[in-house]
């Protein structure tokens, strides 16, 4: 007991498992991953939906309800903000087929919010100094509630503290301003209300915090790969279509290098699994230090990497493959370099439509490498680059 309090004192991060670099993504986006960005967008957008699809029904449903409650005129008001309302809500349910981005998520999380507070303005503006009936006192009053279920409801989305405090920012201005305009709240009333939105938003901050330190995890252990800690395939496939598409709307080069270890299997027969598995380790560490930190290495199958390098063209390659063929992947445990067979494709110089065909091309070029005697590189027009060191290409067995 005494201990924690201590560990608690020292490390209060350590308690929640939480690291300072997490604590850090928990905060603000500038550190998050292209593909966290990615999920959390997904995420967000999928929820919106679900949201604005119940909140249009219940909108619109409540037409009904001020009919009941309000005279004529104040209805007919509010029927026409509840019909452009409902619209807003429908236009954000309807799967467009939209780039799932966080800007996207954003906006769409804007509209859903700003969409509550129109009311809220309205039972001060419209209300004002009106007779109710007891209904009528039961609406307004569900009116005025609207802010503290905006800022409680942020707590489905996966968002940083900063981004939440961006978007709660404005409700809780709104909800203290607007009675403040209208004459009907005095400094301590106003004071009090943000006060208790203050909490609210505490409350939501740790909520909305946890939920995304939980994503964070999940997205770093799904994309991952855990014995090389290079991104698995899948994740890696999602980032060459990306970059496949900016590089072909900017018309920038686009290269991507396959790697097939030469004679891996023959490592784990003779010197077992998990010398096998250290010689993969090596490799990743490897190539992380010949390429550069906006590249990204794809775990792409057992004992072949995929590099995808952005703004890459052949200069840059041959530079890149200098540094391969000249130190390889450490050495194999019987002391020789462990070498690869490696091909090579760039989007432009290729000729090539789509990302698949970019990863056959390099994929092909690699077998040809392989055919041809194995520890070289064949780039574009199938120029063959070889090693000035002496390499192992037969097998050790
Ligand atoms: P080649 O030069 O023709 O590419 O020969 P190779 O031995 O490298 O190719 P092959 O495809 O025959 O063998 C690949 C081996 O990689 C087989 C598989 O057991 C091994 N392997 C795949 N994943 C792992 C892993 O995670 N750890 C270890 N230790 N071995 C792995
Ligand atoms: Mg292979
Ligand atoms: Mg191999």
């Amino acid at each position: 007991m005494v201990e924690d309090f201590l560990r608690f004192v020292k490390n209060p991060l350590r308690i929640f498992s939480i690291s300072a670099e997490d604590l850090d993504q928990l905060i603000h986006a500038g550190n998050h991953s292209h593909y966290l960005d990615r999920h959390r967008a997904t995420v967000m957008i999928e929820r919106i939906r679900v949201v604005a699809a119940v909140f249009s029904a219940l909108t619109f449903a409540w037409i009904w309800l001020d009919y009941i409650a309000f005279d004529p005129e104040t209805w007919e008001t509010l029927a026409i903000m509840r019909l452009c309302s409902t619209a807003i809500f429908i236009l954000l349910t309807i799967p467009w087929n939209i780039n799932k981005d966080l800007p996207m998520g954003f906006v769409m999380l804007a509209m859903l919010l700003a969409n509550p507070p129109i009311f809220y303005v309205a039972s001060y503006v419209l209300f004002d100094g009106q007779e109710m009936n007891q209904m009528g006192s039961i609406i307004t009053t569900v009116y005025t509630m609207l802010p503290y279920i905006i800022i409680a409801g942020l707590s489905i989305f996966p968002l940083t503290a900063v981004e939440a405090i961006m978007f709660a920012t404005p409700v809780i201005l709104m909800t203290v301003v607007t009675p403040h305009m209208a004459g009907s709240d005095t400094l301590t009333e106003s004071l009090a209300t943000v006060w208790i939105l203050v909490l609210i938003l505490g409350v939501y901050l740790m909520a909305g915090m946890s939920q995304l330190h939980s994503m964070i995890s999940l997205v770093h252990k799904a994309s991952k790969d855990p014995l090389t800690d290079l991104l698995t395939r899948r994740t890696g496939a999602e980032i060459i279509d990306l970059y496949f598409r900016i590089s072909t709307l900017h018309n920038t080069p686009f290269s991507v290098i396959f790697i097939d270890l030469d004679h891996f299997k023959s490592i784990n027969d003779d010197y077992g699994h998990e010398a096998g598995d250290e010689a993969l380790r090596v490799t990743a560490q490897k190539l992380h230090e010949y390429l550069r930190r906006s590249d990204v290495i794809v775990r792409w199958g057992g004992e072949e990497m995929v590099a995808v390098l952005p703004n890459t063209d052949m200069n840059g390659i041959k530079l890149i493959l200098g540094r391969i063929l000249k130190d390889w992947f450490g050495d194999r445990p019987e002391g020789k370099p462990l070498t690869a067979s490696i091909g090579v494709a760039e989007r432009i110089s290729d000729d090539i439509d789509d990302w698949p065909e970019l990863v056959e091309r390099a994929d092909t070029r690699m077998y040809q490498a392989k055919k041809t005697g194995r520890a070289r590189a064949i780039i574009c027009n199938d120029e063959v680059l070889l090693s000035d060191q002496p390499t192992n290409t037969t097998s050790s067995r």
